[in-house]
């Protein structure tokens, strides 16, 4: 029988790739890629000789069908996106429920992600957590959702992409008030670095800097304290960088 296996690809560095996630991509009848050029450099590397197919957001209908197609020939399919985790902020969700209304197994396997990992790395509360994800790139939209998010106790986690980060940390700062806020920045990458501070800092950093790379931006729940007195690490915007060996 058919099944749909949801693999995590590395979100930079390629150590972070699972030895089951390998297994399985090498196993599957079929690898279906959000971007079928990018994933046949990862299978390069990896030595995957598995057939790629493209399965991305523009065309869910078309290449859903096909991929549902091969479930019901008793096929293994192997899910990818460019980075990380299938499904989160990556196409995936329709495939899936696809195929759980055929019957088919969905496996989902653990591995690298951009939000967890950067949750993890904040020093802000990994519990409660609300995963927002992108916010609209429509100013009207993005403050609807940002009032609609300011009184959430929840620590709350956004995808951001560079260029939009100046207008985003505006209307945080304008809306959510001045809170702790953690940009990680390149995550697993050579250059990966943690900023803490407030949003007004944050901020002012924005205004004056180039920004560049990919960011997740962790950002305080409503009623906590902006800043401990005695956390005095977290002022001032303080820049970790970690360069690994
Ligand atoms: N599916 C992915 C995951 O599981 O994390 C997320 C894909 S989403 C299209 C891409 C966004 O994730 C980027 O704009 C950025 O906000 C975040 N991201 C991905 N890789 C990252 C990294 N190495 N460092 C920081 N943020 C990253």
């Amino acid at each position: 029988r058919g099944a749909l296996y949801l693999v995590p690809t590395p979100i930079g560095n390629l150590e972070d790739m699972t030895m089951r996630a390998l297994r399985i991509l090498k196993e599957a009848d079929v690898i279906a890629a959000e971007d079928t050029r990018n994933t046949k450099r990862l299978c390069n590397y990896f030595e995957i000789e598995t057939p790629l197919t493209s399965y991305h957001d523009f065309n869910q209908e078309q290449g859903g069908e096909k991929l549902l197609h091969m479930l019901r020939e008793g096929k293994t399919v192997a899910l990818v996106s460019d980075a990380g985790m299938p499904c989160i902020s990556d196409p995936g969700k329709d495939i899936s429920m696809k195929a759980m209304a055929e019957g088919f197994a969905v496996v989902p396997l653990p591995g690298a992600n951009a939000a967890l990992t950067a949750l993890v790395g904040s020093g802000l509360p990994a519990q409660p957590f609300l995963f927002y994800g992108f916010l609209s790139r429509q100013k009207k939209e993005r403050k609807e959702s940002l009032e609609g998010l300011a009184k959430r106790h929840e620590t709350i986690i956004f995808y951001e992409a560079p260029h939009r980060m100046k207008d985003t940390l505006k209307d945080m700062h304008a809306i959510l008030g001045d809170r702790k806020i953690v940009l990680a920045r390149e995550l697993t990458k050579k250059f990966e670095e943690f900023l803490r501070g407030t949003i007004e800092e944050a901020l002012e950093w924005a205004n004056s800097s180039e920004i560049r790379g990919e960011f997740v931006v962790i950002v305080e729940g409503a009623d906590e304290s902006v800043i401990e007195e005695e956390v005095t690490w977290w002022s001032a915007l303080s820049v970790v960088e970690h360069i690994e060996k």
